[in-house]
């Protein structure tokens, strides 16, 4: 049976909003079907040979003090990995702050700009501390392909995405695909209607919650992609009883009148 080693983004640094809920959805997801699954922190503490195990990769949210502690770390031979292993493919799911940090560059709100990787083009830009926070709940629907239409062919969902929204970055797209069209919220800017980003199997986007508990279809394509990456032939994930998890979208959804 094909494993799956989830790489976990400077766990201790960037978990903030709760994002390791993320980690937890998906390894429980694939326990759940008996899929051998691993959890790798990749931070400080590891070299970038580690950064080229992994089969999926989960980034969370920070605060700009923590993104900053973070770029010092993730430089040299790691940021060369990681960006080698998104650009083949590798899927991953990265919020807020994250994809922040893949883009070219964060200004945050105080101090010098951040330099960021350069695997999303992209930029990200905190409008200073008296700006308002982008808080909130956060309702995009999907654009991005193939990632539309495979969540199409393989489960019922339309592709709308529900979280929770807390940033004081905004993002401004150049040739990277937005993720998804705004319905309620923020998402990247408050101003453009787009929500995160795609690119190759990479989601990025701005909803906490965690994400992938309250999408359960994110978390399964992310493994769906994971397992058909390693193996070359498109594999078939067992279906899972996600009857509390769609009970409690469609009350969110509803008391927003969506
Ligand atoms: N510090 C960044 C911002 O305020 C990211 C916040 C987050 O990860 N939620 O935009």
């Amino acid at each position: 049976m094909t494993k799956l080693t989830i790489g976990w983004l400077y766990p201790t640094l960037m978990s903030t909003y709760g994002d390791r809920g993320n980690v937890i959805c998906l390894q429980r997801r694939c326990q759940w079907r008996n899929i051998p699954v691993s959890i790798l922190p990749l931070d400080q503490e590891c070299d970038s040979s580690k950064f080229a195990q992994v089969d999926l990769i989960v980034g969370g949210g920070a605060q700009d003090r923590q993104q900053e502690i973070v770029m010092r770390d993730l430089k040299g031979d790691k940021a060369r990995t990681l960006k080698q292993i998104l650009t083949d493919g590798v899927p991953g799911v990265f919020t807020c702050g994250s994809p922040q940090l893949l883009g070219h560059y964060y200004e945050p709100a105080f101090g010098e700009r951040i330099e960021g990787l350069g695997i999303l083009d992209l930029v990200s830009k905190h409008p200073g501390p008296n700006a308002q926070r982008c808080i909130g709940n956060v309702v995009f629907d999907i654009t991005a392909s193939p990632l539309l239409e495979e969540i199409g062919s393989f489960w019922r969902d339309l592709p709308r995405v529900i979280g929770f929204e807390n940033h004081g970055g905004r993002t401004y797209l150049a040739d990277v695909a937005a993720l998804g069209k705004v319905v309620k919220g923020y998402g990247n800017n408050g101003e453009d209607q787009t929500e995160g980003a795609f690119y190759q199997n990479a989601i990025a986007t701005y909803a906490h919650g965690p994400l992938l508990p309250k999408n359960p279809f994110l978390a399964d394509w992310l493994i769906y992609k994971s397992l058909s990456r390693q193996s070359s032939t498109k594999v078939t994930l067992d279906p899972l009883d996600d009857s509390l998890a769609y009970k409690a979208r469609e009350s969110l959804l509803m008391r927003h009148g969506l």
